[in-house]
Parts: structure tokens; sequence; C-alpha cells
């Protein structure tokens, strides 16, 4: 079998790219990219933004260099052979649209194909001390914020099992899409929307970290997210699927979950 997210024997990129997500990353960071990539003023088509991922490659994975539009097919065909909720399904098909943003970045944010920084890559929370859970560990302190007073305690700006939804996340896609999400009023169920906003927050869901952060209801969704890593790492193949013979599946998902539409704000 083949060992998953073995980072001992990786690229210098992938590397590379976690020390620069590390050292830039900071809360002031996250506040500005939230406050500038969040604003929904596109229109553009869920098919259309799909096709566009065929020119995403992930520099943070470790374990393949398929484009992205791929590992959402395999994803989603994976839950779909299992015969899990549909909704699950669709989870699959969309959990990475919002590297999209690829599309209208820069460079100085960590949002182009160049500079991914602020796009791909396990999270972390910002405004608090950085764990040892984290992939690469000795970049932390390469963190600006792990010199400022407050930030770099445990519980740095946060209450103490205040929950995941009142902390801030390093900024990515997966902030991007849950927020284009509720934006959009999607009738996708909340462990849906849960599994996007946190599947790579891997310090915390596989890592164990944040346990003084976390509440109840983290708890609770925290099998679901484990059920879905599952699907995003170990579907991972060369295996190449057809947009047009998938589409007639899922469009009738994505009209299920999207209010009958597929021209949607990004
Ligand atoms: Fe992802
Ligand atoms: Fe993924």
């Amino acid at each position: 079998m083949t060992l998953f997210r073995n980072y001992t024997s990786t690229t210098e990129a992938v590397k590379h790219h976690y020390y620069k997500m590390r050292s830039n990353q900071t809360l002031e960071h996250v506040n500005r990219l939230n406050h500038k990539y969040l604003d929904f003023s596109r229109k553009m088509d869920f098919w259309d933004i799909i096709k566009q991922l065929e020119d995403f490659v992930d520099v943070s994975d470790p374990d393949i260099t398929l484009p992205n539009a791929q590992h959402l097919y395999q994803t989603a065909e994976k839950i779909r052979e299992d015969n899990l909720p549909d909704w699950l399904q669709l989870v699959g098909l969309i959990h990475d649209m919002g590297k999209i943003i690829f599309k209208w970045g820069n460079d100085l944010d960590g949002t182009t194909i160049q500079e991914q920084w602020s796009i791909v890559g396990d999270t972390f929370i910002v405004g608090c001390q950085l764990p040892t859970e984290c992939v690469y560990p000795e970049f932390n302190v390469n963190n600006p914020d792990m010199k400022h007073p407050i930030y770099n305690t445990k519980y740095g700006i946060y209450k103490p099992k205040c929950g995941l939804d009142n902390t801030k996340i390093a900024f990515g896609h997966d902030e991007y899409l849950y927020q284009m999400l509720l934006h959009n009023k999607t009738n996708l169920p909340i462990e849906a929307l849960y599994i996007i906003r946190y599947h790579s927050l891997y310090p915390w869901h596989s890592g164990n970290a944040y346990q003084h952060l976390t509440n109840e209801h983290d708890v609770k969704m925290l099998e679901w997210v484990k059920k879905f890593n599952k699907y995003d790492l170990y579907t991972k193949s060369n295996k190449i699927f057809n947009l047009d013979d998938l589409k007639v599946y899922y469009n009738k998902l994505v009209f299920k979950y999207f209010n009958n539409n597929t021209l949607l704000d990004w």
C-alpha cells in the first residue's frame, strides 16, 4: 500500500511551500485576505469553475501531481460508489473548488499558481500559539506572531472551548468555499459546510491539537471530517475521469442543493 502524506521524502517545493505559508499567515494577513477575497462579486457557472481547475495543480500535495479537477471527480465517485449520502458525494465534488481564487489572486497574497501559500496546505489557527502537530513544526518560529505577547500564548485571543467557528484559521480554499456557500444560500446540511471549512485543519482532525479550543459541536462533527478525509486522501490515483460523463449525474445534485441554479456568486 502506498503511504500517503509522507513528508520525509517529499520534494523541496512542498517544504518551501510550508515555509512560506507558516512565515506569512499571521492574524493580520488572515484578516486582510478575508476582507479582500470574501466579496463574491463574480457571477460564474459551477461547471466553468470545475473546468478551470483543470489548470491547477496543488503544490502542497506530496501524493499527486494531477490537476485538481481530477481529484474532485475521484473523491466524489468513490463516495458515490460506497453509497454514502448524496450531499457527501457533492462535498467530494466541490470541497476544493475554493482553489479557483488563483484566477484573480496575486503573488504577494500567496494566491496564484506560483505562490499558493494562501490557497492550499494544512491550515492552523492564527491568534494563538502554533502547535507542534503542524507539518514541519520547525517553521513555527518563523511566524512573526510567535513573537507577539498574546498571540504566542496557549489561548491567544480566544476563550477556552470557544469552538472552531469562533477562531480564525489560516486563509485558504476551505474558508473561501465555506463563505461562498453561505453567501449563495445553498441547501447543504451543516455537516457538509463544516467538512468543507475544516478539511485542511490537519493539526486538529488528524493531530489532536486544539483540544482546549474546540467545543461539543466540534467533537460531534469530527467523525464526519474524518470520514470525508479518508476519501480526500485515499482516492488519489492516476485514473482519469471525463467531465461530460459525470456531469449528467452530478448536475442533478448541484440543482438539488444550489436552488436549481448553476450560476453562482464567486
Ligand atoms: Fe482541500
Ligand atoms: Fe481535496
